[in-house]
C-alpha cells in the first residue's frame, strides 16, 4: 500500500476545491495547477502549493500533459487526481502518469480506453450482462445490412458516432427512405468532429428517463454500487438538475439493478469510481455508456449514503480495500443538486465577468460547492458552471421545500445566473411530482417562451 502525502489536482473550479477538501481532511497536502486566467481562483488560494501551467486556453494549460507532469515532478506530488472533464477520461494521460511512478486517482488505463469507445463499451457491457438498447452488434458500414437491421429493430432508429460525446454525433432516422442519407451524414460529421467516421445503430427510445448507477471497484475483483441518480432534467443533453434516489425506482429495483452493475464491475476488475448510464423506459433499463471518473452530480449520492466519494477514490488509489461492504451501504432520505451556471436564465448565453456580491445559502442539510467569492472575475474560457447547490431532506418533499428556501437565500450579483430557472422549475407541478423524462425540460422551456410571446 502506498500512502499519498502530496496530491496534484489537475483541474479547476469547484471540483478542484472539492478534491482539495477531501485531501486536507485526510492529511494530504495539495498542489493546484492553474492557467494564467485562474491565478486568483479559490482552488489556487487554498492549495498548499500552486503552479502555473500555461495560458488561458485549456489546450495549452489544463490539457497540457507535459506541463502537468512537470508540475507534479517539480512539486514532488505522488498522486494526480484529474477531476471530471479535461484529462479525466484520457487513457494516454493515465498511462503517462503511471509511467512516471505517480499514482493516478482513477481507473486502469485499459478500462478508460474501452469505455471511451462507445462500440467497444457496448460490446463489453453486453458481455458483462448489462441490458443494452437493441441495435447493431458493433459498427455499421453496409447500407443494405443497416436497412435489414433497422427493419428488425423498428423505426425510428438512432445512428450514433462511436467516438461521440456530449450528445453530439447522433441522427434520428424516422423511416427507411432517409436511412442511407442520414447514415452517410452521421459518418462524415463524426469524421469531422471526432476524427473517426465509425457509426453504430440503436433503437430510438421515444421518451425515456436518464438513470445512472454509481459504482466503485477496488481493482481486485470487488465492487459495490451506491444506488442511482436521476439525471433526466437536461437541456441539449446537458444535465441541469439531478436527484437521488430516482422518483421512479423502488428499493427492490435498486437492489436488483445495483447488483447487476456491481457484479459487472467486479467481473471486469474495475478500479475506482465509475458511473453506468442507462436510459429507462417502461420499467426497463438500457445501457448507453459508462463514465470512468467522478461525476459532477456525485454529491447527491454522498448525501444519501453518507460516504465521501473522493476519499473513497483516494483510498482505492492507495491500494486500500473498499471502505464499506454492500450490505453496509444504506440509502437514507433524498438529495437534489442544482447546477448553477453563469448564463442568462432565458437565453442561456454565457455571462462571465466580475461577481460584485456573493452570499451562499446555509443551514441544515444545505451544501454549496463553488469557488466563487465577491470580487472574483469569472473568466470566459471555461465551462459556465459556477456553483452546485445540494440539499438533503428526509423525504423528496422536504428536500424540495429546503431547495426553495436555499435558492431564495442565494445571492450572486454582477453576472447573470440560472438561479431563476431553478426557482421557476420548483413551481412546476409535474416537476414536483417527479413526472419528467429527458425531453420534459426542453418542452417546458419552449412552453414558457410561447407564453411570454403571447
Ligand atoms: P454522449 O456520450 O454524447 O453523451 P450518450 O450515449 O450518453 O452520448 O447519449 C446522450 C443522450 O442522448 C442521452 O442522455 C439521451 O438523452 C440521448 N440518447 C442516447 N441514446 C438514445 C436512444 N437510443 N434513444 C433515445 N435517446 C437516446
Amino acid at each position: 500500500m502506498a500512502r499519498i502525502e502530496k496530491l496534484l489536482i489537475a483541474n479547476r473550479g469547484e471540483i478542484a476545491l472539492r478534491i482539495h477538501r477531501a485531501c486536507h481532511e485526510m492529511g494530504i497536502r495539495t498542489v493546484a495547477v492553474h492557467s494564467t486566467a485562474d491565478a486568483d481562483a479559490m482552488h489556487v488560494r487554498l492549495a498548499d502549493e500552486a503552479i502555473c501551467i500555461g495560458p488561458p486556453p485549456a489546450g495549452e494549460s489544463y490539457l497540457n500533459i507535459p506541463n502537468i507532469i512537470s508540475a507534479a515532478e517539480v512539486s514532488g506530488a505522488d498522486a494526480i487526481h484529474p477531476g471530471y472533464g479535461f484529462l479525466s477520461e484520457n487513457a494516454k494521460f493515465a498511462e503517462i502518469v503511471e509511467l512516471h511512478n505517480i499514482l493516478f486517482v482513477g481507473p486502469k488505463p485499459e478500462h478508460i480506453r474501452i469505455m471511451g469507445d462507445k462500440v467497444e463499451a457496448k460490446r463489453t457491457a453486453g458481455k458483462l450482462g448489462l441490458p443494452l438498447v437493441p441495435g447493431s452488434d458493433g459498427a455499421i458500414t453496409d447500407v443494405d445490412e443497416a436497412k435489414k437491421l433497422a427493419a428488425e429493430i423498428g423505426y425510428p432508429v438512432l445512428i450514433k458516432a462511436a467516438s461521440g460525446g456530449g450528445g453530439r454525433g447522433m441522427k434520428v432516422v424516422p423511416g427507411e427512405d432517409q436511412l442511407e442519407t442520414l447514415m452517410r451524414q452521421a459518418g462524415s460529421e463524426a469524421k469531422a468532429a471526432f476524427g473517426d467516421a465509425t457509426v453504430y445503430m440503436e433503437k430510438y427510445l421515444g421518451n425515456p428517463r436518464h438513470i445512472e448507477f454509481q459504482v466503485f471497484g477496488d481493482g481486485n475483483g470487488n465492487a459495490i454500487h451506491l444506488g442511482e441518480r436521476d439525471c433526466s432534467l437536461q437541456r441539449r443533453h446537458q444535465k441541469v438538475l439531478e436527484e437521488a434516489p430516482s422518483p421512479v425506482i423502488s428499493a427492490e429495483e435498486r437492489e436488483r439493478m445495483g447488483g447487476i452493475v456491481a457484479g459487472a464491475m467486479a467481473d471486469m476488475g474495475y478500479r475506482g469510481a465509475g458511473t453506468i448510464e442507462f436510459l429507462w423506459e417502461k420499467g426497463e433499463f438500457y445501457f448507453i455508456e459508462m463514465n470512468t471518473r467522478l461525476q459532477v452530480e456525485h454529491p447527491v449520492t454522498e448525501a444519501i449514503t453518507g460516504l465521501d466519494l473522493v476519499r473513497e477514490q483516494i483510498r482505492i488509489a492507495e491500494g486500500e480495500p473498499l471502505s464499506v461492504a454492500q450490505k453496509d451501504v444504506e440509502f437514507r432520505g433524498h438529495a437534489i443538486e442544482c447546477r448553477i451556471n453563469a448564463e442568462d436564465p432565458r437565453t442561456f448565453t454565457p455571462s462571465p465577468g466580475k461577481v460584485t456580491h456573493f452570499h451562499q445559502p446555509g443551514g441544515m442539510n444545505v451544501r454549496v460547492d463553488s469557488g466563487l467569492y465577491a470580487g472574483y472575475r469569472i473568466p470566459p474560457y471555461y465551462d459556465s458552471m459556477i456553483a452546485k447547490l445540494i440539499v438533503y431532506g428526509r423525504t423528496r418533499k422536504g428536500a424540495l421545500m429546503r431547495l426553495r428556501r436555499a435558492l431564495d437565500e442565494f445571492v450572486v450579483e454582477g453576472i447573470k445566473t440560472t438561479i431563476p430557472l431553478h426557482q421557476a422549475l420548483l413551481d412546476n407541478p409535474e416537476f414536483q411530482q417527479g413526472a419528467y423524462t429527458i425531453k420534459w425540460l426542453e418542452e417546458w422551456l419552449a412552453g414558457e417562451e410561447e407564453e411570454e410571446a403571447e
